[in-house]
């Protein structure tokens, strides 16, 4: 999509582009001679023979998000972390009465065309790779381990989310819980702009029941529709940026009151053999499925598994609550994950599957109050992406509540 929308951006101004594409992985190169630049697709790895080549002709390369900013003609809010980005992106859009784009499905060289007022481009690790972009107000929501297989360990995930705020010199959103560690490579000329759900800090914090940003009271907490203390940390993230951005405390409130999550996030899909089922398909990480986990009450059967990301399953057994009291391993990582639940001792009930549908059969006759898919893994060993195993995990809980 974002490849295509480049082209256009580029003919539309008058210049030439052509899309060439991998022949099932194998890189062909272009006959044609001269290019000013090429723009390579953030899925690619930076070891993947487009670069080299590229490199070898001294055609510099660029994302096309930098394209996109390039060619903005109003404000910018950038926002990147490993949680949260969409929903975060989406209320500040709202805010502010602009445009979401970028890595959540609308392309920032599209966006560019229509939008007057402000652009909020959601940024993924692999868009900022190497990316010069310099937003108005950058917004880095949390950062742990996620996508290590692809940046070849966290040092490089951490350095590219970090990169969001490298030339911008406007304002730097930083989520609650951010690691030092995970800002060693931050190098920035942006003011820093903190966020706290629990202590006053200069930028967003919750005191007495309201947001309030610098010591100002911009609105109460209870408008917020949005469940979850995650949640509660991507509105001050958002408020952040907003009122970095001068929006009104109206227009914050408005947004606050009249949110929604986007589906597969911790999603109620209804009830089924007596139990509570919840899609958070969107789940790829640990931090993203312990956050559902914190947001749900009574015992809980958990659905984990699918393609693995180089994930640490250390660090969701060391920290599941005893709520969860069976877990439910499917696909591709199962392996790895019954290795961890038996490292650290897990003293729930623990089942390896093949895949999602027998997973749901046999969550299906769980003691739990709750079944929770969120799976902590990439869902590309079974589906074509998360929506579909969404939408796949909603037609087998059907299947049940239909007895079929
Ligand atoms: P992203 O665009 O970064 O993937 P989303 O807003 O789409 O973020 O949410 C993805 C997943 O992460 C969902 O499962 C959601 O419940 C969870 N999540 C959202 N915000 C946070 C947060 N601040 N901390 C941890 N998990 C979160």
């Amino acid at each position: 999509m974002s490849g295509k929308s480049a082209c256009r951006a580029v003919k539309k101004r008058g210049g030439k582009a052509k899309i060439y594409e991998d022949d099932d992985g194998k890189f062909t190169p272009p006959k044609a001679a001269e290019y000013d630049f090429a723009i390579v697709s953030p899925g690619l790895k930076h070891d993947h023979a487009v670069y080299a080549y590229c490199a070898e002709r001294k055609i510099p390369t660029m994302g096309e998000a930098e394209l996109g900013f390039r060619l903005a003609k109003c404000p910018t809010v950038g926002v990147t972390g490993t949680n949260g980005k969409t929903t975060t992106t989406r209320l500040i859009a709202s805010m502010l009465g602009g445009t979401a784009c970028g890595n959540i499905g609308y392309p920032i060289t599209a966006a560019v065309d229509t939008e007057k007022k402000a652009l909020v481009c959601e940024l993924s690790s692999f868009q900022l790779k190497d990316a010069h972009i310099s937003p108005d107000v950058a917004v880095i929501t949390n950062i742990s381990a996620d996508h290590l297989d692809w940046h070849g360990g966290a040092d490089d995930y951490y350095k590219c989310k970090c990169n969001i705020a490298s030339e911008t010199d406007g304002a730097l959103v930083l989520g609650e819980d951010i690691t030092v560690g995970a800002l060693k490579s931050l190098d920035t000329d942006a003011r820093l702009v903190r966020c706290s759900t629990t202590r006053a800090v200069d930028g967003a914090y919750i005191e007495n029941g309201y947001f309030k940003f610098y010591g100002e009271r911009v609105c109460p907490v209870e408008y917020l529709r949005l469940p979850g203390r995650h949640n509660l940390k991507n509105a001050l993230c958002a408020v952040a940026a907003a009122k970095c951005m001068n929006a009104s405390n109206i227009d914050i409130l408005k947004a606050m009151s009249t949110a929604n999550c986007d589906p597969h996030r911790i999603s109620d899909i209804g009830t089924a053999r007596g139990k509570r089922w919840i899609d958070d398909s969107k789940a790829t990480n640990v931090s993203a499925c312990l956050a559902a986990v914190d947001t749900l009450e009574g015992k809980i059967c958990l659905i984990v598994g699918g393609r693995d990301k180089a994930l640490d399953f250390d660090e969701l057994f060391s920290a599941l609550p005893e709520s969860v009291a069976e877990v439910i391993a499917m696909g591709e990582s199962a392996d790895s994950i019954r290795k961890s639940a038996e490292n650290l001792r897990y003293n729930g009930e623990f089942y390896a599957v093949a895949g999602l549908k027998d997973a749901v059969c046999l969550a299906a006759d769980s003691k739990a109050d709750t079944v929770l898919l969120s799976p902590c893994c990439a869902s590309f060993d079974e589906f074509k992406n998360y929506a579909e195993r969404g939408e796949r995990f909603k037609a087998e809980v059907d299947a049940l509540r239909s007895g079929k």
